[in-house]
């Protein structure tokens, strides 16, 4: 099965962070491809930081759980720490998101996957596309170069290192 994650960053050594978890994962899952690198303006709350974000893609026959449960390490390891008192987004050093797997569609308690909010921000649909325009949202039965149009997330989001650059940095 072919998994699409999505990786966000707004604090601490936000490039660091990204190359040992580019690292961790290529060691585990083998070959990835990903996107540019991006930046984008914090969404659905105030911070004075912005996020990075990227998508890794690879092939792996683990289940769903098994991905999301090796992320969840991987965010632990990397410093994640959930403030229980605040609710809602908050700034992190990690985030790691399952967004697609094949045509497959999740819908229970702890996973779900298309992600529900795949479609809605700027910040996913960007580097989506940039990825697999015409990938087929298995629910919405709408490609992601549409769902990027018909995107009502204005908010900014930029290339910070394109996949040349990005390929340097990350010495492949
Ligand atoms: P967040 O704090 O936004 O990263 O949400 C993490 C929680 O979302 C975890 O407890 C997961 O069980 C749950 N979750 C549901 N669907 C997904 C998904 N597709 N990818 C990652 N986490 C998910």
């Amino acid at each position: 099965m072919k998994y699409y994650i999505l990786f966000g960053s707004n604090e601490g050594d936000r490039l660091e962070i990204l190359k040992s978890v580019f690292v961790d994962l290529k060691s585990t899952y083998g070959e990835m491809t990903f996107s540019s690198l991006y930046e984008s303006e914090p969404w659905g709350f105030e911070s004075q930081n912005n996020f990075m974000n990227i998508i890794f893609a690879f092939d792996s026959t683990d289940t769903p759980h098994q991905v999301l449960s090796y992320l969840q390490h991987l965010e632990f390891k990397y410093g994640r720490t959930r403030d229980n008192k605040l609710t809602g987004y908050q700034s992190r050093t990690i985030d790691l998101d399952i967004l697609l797997c094949d045509s497959s569609i999740v819908n229970t308690e702890t996973l779900q996957i298309p992600h529900p909010r795949l479609h809605l921000r700027r910040f996913t649909l960007e580097p989506l596309s940039e990825l697999d325009s015409e990938y087929l949202h298995p629910v919405l039965k709408l490609k992601v170069s549409n769902l990027l149009n018909s995107c009502d997330d204005k908010s900014s989001v930029k290339v910070l290192m394109d996949l040349n650059q990005l390929k340097k940095y990350l010495l492949l």
